[in-house]
């Protein structure tokens, strides 16, 4: 009896120091990683120039792939999603509803300006995403190439989502793909370190948190200029942002408190007690009365963002400079990229091309880009660097003999002693 008290005891202690053990890294963060992190970003902000603008469109930001209440695997609200785009400085929201049934409506859920938001309802099944940009009835149980056509006949949007998964790619419907996905990101390692790291940091530096997931999606950006060379497909980033990494709280109206967990699944529902109503605090906006946050919107939608040059704001407008590709990603929590250019001089010195426009090649002199922060620039030309700038620059032109195919820049920021992603644009082709 005496030896399993003893290994009982035992194996307790070692619980214990194993559970202090995982939070070491995070109190590590919190005293002087995140301090540090926050504490550059802020002084390369302070080096930011507005470059003048040599493009006729206004830069709009967007967060793609989005969802609401209305998918099963959130509890987002119009009050969440619109109050969480003012916070981050986000023009428009581009929905992805899953779909409850067999038969989807659209548009379904919120659509047009809320206080100033633009918002588009779109759909989202089996990695297949969609914005019908108008009314659209999408029938499930049709083949999903079939869907795709009268998506795409109708001036509608469609792109592949999850583009780690497979897909039929060579179905020239789809106009673009994800070049960025944070749920694809979180998939290559274990959410526990992270998770622990949000215990101790969620609230104070959950972007930093969140920036642990963070993998250079390589094999997804060498299939997407492979896939250019023979066709054109548009890439941007989606969030996929549900808030549903969390745990939350609040009142039903018998008066006892719901629970809800990960992936916004009810977990449990009680009474109201002496001893548990000290947790609960006065319902929020949505109605929560406890809340513990990994995921909110607004940290998604700085984490990853859409920069979309349009000329109004306006689902139209959007939507058609989306599928041209005048559309570049940037990593928004590490600066904003809002400002940014690439575009093509002709023999004259006037703007003959930006990204994600097709032209001939002797329209095309020199290549030029510009950034509200000096980062390193990089050339691709059909998937392979040709130029990279030495240093930390804030202009970047190639003036050499041009040639055929699709050119592209992704602009590095030197940040924690290293060079790290910030912006990726779309190609601009020259044929
Ligand atoms: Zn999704």
């Amino acid at each position: 009896m005496k030896g399993i008290k003893w290994a009982l005891l035992g194996l307790m202690g070692l619980g214990i120091i194993l559970l202090a053990w995982s939070f070491i890294p995070g109190v590590w963060h919190r005293l002087f990683t995140y301090p540090r992190y926050e504490k550059e970003v802020v002084e390369l902000a302070k080096l930011r120039r507005e470059p003048s603008s040599q493009i006729d469109l206004t830069t709009y930001q967007g967060a793609m792939h989005v969802h609401s209440y209305l998918s099963h695997d959130s509890r987002g609200t119009l009050v969440d999603l619109v109050s969480a785009a003012k916070k981050s400085g986000i023009d428009f929201i581009f929905l992805t509803d899953h779909p409850r049934g067999d038969i989807d409506t659209l548009p379904k859920g919120f659509r047009g300006f809320h206080d100033g938001i633009l918002i588009e309802p779109g759909t989202e099944k089996q990695g297949f995403c969609a914005w019908p940009l108008g009314a659209a009835i999408i029938d499930w149980r049709l083949q999903k190439d079939s869907i795709a056509k009268q998506v795409v006949s109708h001036g509608g949007l469609l792109y592949y989502a999850h583009s780690e998964e497979p897909h039929h790619w060579n179905n020239p419907d789809f106009q673009g793909m994800e070049i960025y996905n944070f749920h694809t990101d979180t998939k290559d390692q274990s959410p526990f370190p992270i998770l622990f790291d949000a215990l101790v940091n969620g609230n104070k530096y959950r972007q930093w948190v969140l920036r642990q997931f963070f993998d250079s999606q390589t094999p997804i950006m060498q299939h997407w200029d492979e896939l250019n060379s023979h066709r054109k497909i548009v890439g941007f980033a989606a969030i996929d942002a549900h808030e549903n990494q969390n745990l939350r709280a609040r009142y039903l109206p018998d008066g006892r408190i719901q629970w809800v967990g990960n992936n916004a699944k009810n977990i449990d529902t009680m009474e109201v007690k002496f001893w548990n109503k000290w947790l609960f605090s006065e319902p929020d906006q949505s109605g929560w009365v406890f809340k513990f946050l990994v995921d909110t919107y607004e940290s998604g939608f700085k984490y990853i963002t859409n920069y979309v040059m349009a000329d109004t704001l306006s689902t139209a407008s959007i939507g058609k400079n989306i599928k041209q590709g005048h559309l570049f990603i940037a990593f928004k929590s590490l600066g904003d990229a809002k400002g940014f250019q690439f575009y093509g001089l002709d023999k004259k010195g006037h703007v003959s091309a930006i990204l994600g426009d097709s032209i001939r090649l002797d329209q095309v002199k020199s290549l030029y880009s510009v950034s509200p922060l000096p980062g390193r620039f990089k050339l691709i030309h059909n998937g392979k660097v040709i130029k990279m700038s030495q240093e930390k620059v804030y202009e970047f032109s190639a003036n050499e003999s041009l040639e055929k195919g699709n050119y592209r820049i992704e602009v590095e920021l030197n940040l924690q002693g290293k060079f790290i992603p910030w912006i990726y644009t779309n190609p601009m082709v020259l044929f």
